[in-house]
C-alpha cells in the first residue's frame, strides 16, 4: 500500500467511527433524557391525581362535619330550650340527611354509648356502640375536633364505613354523648374506582395510623388489607419528617411494585391519600422507544459500515487502476524498460543531484548490429523476442542504481550514476561480451546471435544539459558503428 493510501484508509476508519460514536453518543444521551422526561411525567400524572382526589375527599369529610356540627347545635338548642325532644331531633336530622344523600346516616348516642336518635335509631332497643373506639376517644377526652374511626363493618348493614364523629356536651360542660355520620368507604372512594389507573398503577386512603382504608384496584378481598399499616420506608421517613405531601420511589410492601408514589394529607384530617405507577408501566413507553432507536442505529451503522466498505473497495481499485497508468506512462511496453519520457526525466535529476554533490556520471547508447537482418531473417516476432531478451540480459548485467531505458526501435540508454568514465568503459564492455557471447533464445527457433556496438560519454563541465550528454554518446556509438560494429567506444572531443 503507498503512503498515501494508508493514510487516506486510516483517515477514512477514524472519520467513519467517530462519526458513528457522535451519533450513538447523541443517541445514548437523548435516550437518557427521554428516559428522565418519562419520569417526571409520571411524577406529576400521580401528584395531579393525588390533589385531585385529595380535594374531592376533603369535600366528602368537610361537608360531612357541617351537617354534624348542625346536629350537634340543634342538641344544645333544645337543650337550652328545656330539654331534648326526640320527635324534633329526628325529623331535624332526617332533613339534614337528605340534603347530603351519599351519607348513611347520622346517629347520636348518650352519654354510655347506647344510640338514642337519628336515622333508623329505635331508642327502645338500646343498641350499646361504647365499645366503639371513637366513642372511648371522644368521652374520655373532652376536646372539640372531629374524630374519624378506622374502617370497621356497620353493626347496621355489614358494610365497610368509616366514622365522622364529635363530642357533644351537656350545658355544664360533662359529655352528653356522640354524634356520628358513618359513611361508607365505596361512598368515600367512589371516584377512585371509577379512575382508570394505568396498568398496575394503584390508589390508596390510609388513615392517621397509615391504616389501610380503600385501595384502588382491589387486589385481594377487602377483609385482608383494610387497616393494613404496612408502608415502604421511604413513606414513613417523609412522614416523620412531617411532611404533609411529597414524591416518592418505593417498592409498594403490599404487592412488591416498585413505584412512583405520590402522597397527601387530606386537609388537616387524619387521613392520607397516595397515587402511585408501577415503573415497569411508565417506562414502558421509553423502553420501546429505546429498543426502536437501537434497531435504528444498528441499522445505520450496518448500512454506514457495508457503504465505507463499498468505498475503500472502490478507492482501493482506482488506486491500483491509477498506479497501473501511471507505470505504464514511464514504461516501455514491449521491454518493460523505462520509455524514453521517464529516463529523460531521471537523467535529469541525476543532473542535478551529480552537480550538488560534484559527482560524475555516465550515459551508455547501445544499437544492435544489423538487427534488421535479425529481422529479416526470422521475422519480426522474433525480433520483439530478442529485445525483450537483450533488455533482460542487459539489467542482468548492471547495478541496481543504474537505469535502462529504451531510447526507440533497437537502441537503448544507460544511465550510470556516480560513474567515471572508466567504470563506464568497464561495464559498457562487460555488456558488449556478455551480448556477443550469448545464444538468445527466443523459443520461436534456432537461438539467435548478436553484436551490440556501444557509445559512452560521462558528465563534464562543459555539459549543460541531459541531450548535450546523449548526444555525446550517440557520437561514440556512430564511430563504434563507423570502426567496425561490435565495439565500445568513448565520446572524445578531439574525436568529435
Ligand atoms: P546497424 O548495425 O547499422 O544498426 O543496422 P540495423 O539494421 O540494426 O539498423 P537500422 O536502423 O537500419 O535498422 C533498425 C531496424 O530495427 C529497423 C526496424 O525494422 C527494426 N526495429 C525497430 N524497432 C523494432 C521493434 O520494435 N521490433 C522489431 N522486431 N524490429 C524493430
Ligand atoms: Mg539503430
Ligand atoms: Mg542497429
Amino acid at each position: 500500500m503507498r503512503p498515501e493510501t494508508a493514510n487516506f484508509v486510516a483517515w477514512f476508519v477514524v472519520g467513519v467511527l467517530s462519526l458513528s460514536l457522535l451519533i450513538f453518543g447523541y443517541a445514548g444521551m437523548t435516550i437518557s433524557q427521554v428516559r428522565e422526561e418519562y419520569e417526571e411525567r409520571a411524577v406529576q400524572t400521580t401528584s395531579n391525581l393525588a390533589l385531585a382526589l385529595e380535594r374531592e375527599i376533603a369535600g366528602v369529610v368537610a361537608s360531612s362535619d357541617i351537617v354534624l356540627l348542625s346536629v350537634i347545635d340543634e342538641v344544645a338548642r333544645q337543650q337550652a330550650d328545656g330539654g331534648i325532644d326526640a320527635r324534633m331531633l329526628n325529623a331535624f336530622i332526617e332533613r339534614q340527611r337528605w340534603r347530603f344523600p351519599y351519607i348513611d346516616g347520622i346517629r347520636l348516642t348518650d352519654a354510655r354509648g347506647v344510640l338514642r336518635y337519628g336515622s333508623e335509631v329505635r331508642a327502645d332497643a338500646l343498641v350499646d356502640i361504647s365499645d366503639r373506639e371513637h366513642f372511648k376517644t371522644l368521652r374520655d377526652r373532652n376536646e372539640n375536633d372531629l374524630v374519624i374511626s378506622k374502617p370497621q363493618r356497620s353493626r347496621a348493614n355489614n358494610k365497610w364505613v368509616i366514622v365522622f364523629a364529635r363530642r357533644m356536651n351537656n350545658p355544664d360542660g360533662s359529655f352528653f354523648g356522640m354524634a356520628f355520620i358513618p359513611i361508607t368507604v365505596k361512598t368515600l372512594t367512589r371516584t377512585f374506582s371509577e379512575i382508570r389507573v394505568p396498568k398496575s398503577g394503584v390508589i390508596a386512603l390510609r388513615g392517621e395510623d397509615m391504616g389501610l382504608i380503600a385501595r384502588y384496584p382491589a387486589m385481594v378481598a377487602e377483609d385482608r388489607y383494610v387497616g393494613q399499616t404496612t408502608v415502604s420506608p421511604e413513606f414513613r421517613e417523609l412522614l416523620a419528617a412531617g411532611k404533609r405531601e411529597g414524591t416518592f420511589h418505593a417498592t409498594t410492601p403490599l404487592d412488591n411494585i416498585q413505584r412512583v408514589l405520590s402522597f397527601r394529607k387530606v386537609a388537616d384530617y387524619p387521613l392520607y391519600l397516595i397515587v402511585g405507577r408501577a415503573k415497569d408501566e411508565y417506562l414502558d413507553e421509553w423502553r420501546r422507544t429505546v429498543s426502536k432507536s437501537i434497531a435504528m442505529l444498528s441499522l445505520f451503522f450496518v448500512i454506514t459500515l457495508l457503504l465505507s466498505l463499498l468505498v475503500l473497495l472502490y478507492w482501493k481499485k482506482l488506486t491500483r487502476a491509477t498506479d497501473s497508468l501511471e507505470r505504464m506512462a514511464h514504461t516501455d511496453f514491449l521491454t518493460g524498460l523505462t520509455n524514453r519520457r521517464a529516463f529523460l526525466e531521471i537523467a535529469e535529476l541525476e543532473l542535478g543531484r551529480a552537480r550538488r554533490y560534484g559527482k560524475p556520471f555516465s550515459v551508455l547508447m547501445l544499437d544492435i548490429d544489423h538487427f534488421k537482418a535479425i529481422n529479416d531473417s526470422y521475422g519480426h516476432e522474433v525480433g520483439d523476442k530478442v529485445l525483450q531478451k537483450l533488455a533482460m540480459l542487459c539489467h542482468d548485467g548492471l547495478r541496481e542504481v543504474d537505469c535502462i531505458g529504451r531510447w526507440g526501435g533497437e537502441e537503448f540508454v544507460v544511465l550510470l550514476p556516480e560513474t567515471e568514465a572508466d567504470s563506464a568503459a568497464e561495464a559498457a564492455e562487460r555488456i558488449r561480451v556478455d551480448v556477443a557471447n550469448s545464444e538468445i533464445d527466443t523459443g520461436l527457433s534456432l537461438p539467435v546471435k548478436l553484436t551490440l556496438s556501444i557509445g559512452h560519454a560521462t558528465l563534464s563541465a562543459a555539459d549543460k544539459s541531459v541531450d548535450e550528454l546523449i548526444n555525446k554518446a550517440d557520437e561514440a556509438l556512430y564511430q563504434a558503428k563507423n570502426s567496425g560494429r561490435n565495439k565500445v567506444v568513448a565520446y572524445t572531443y578531439s574525436g568529435g
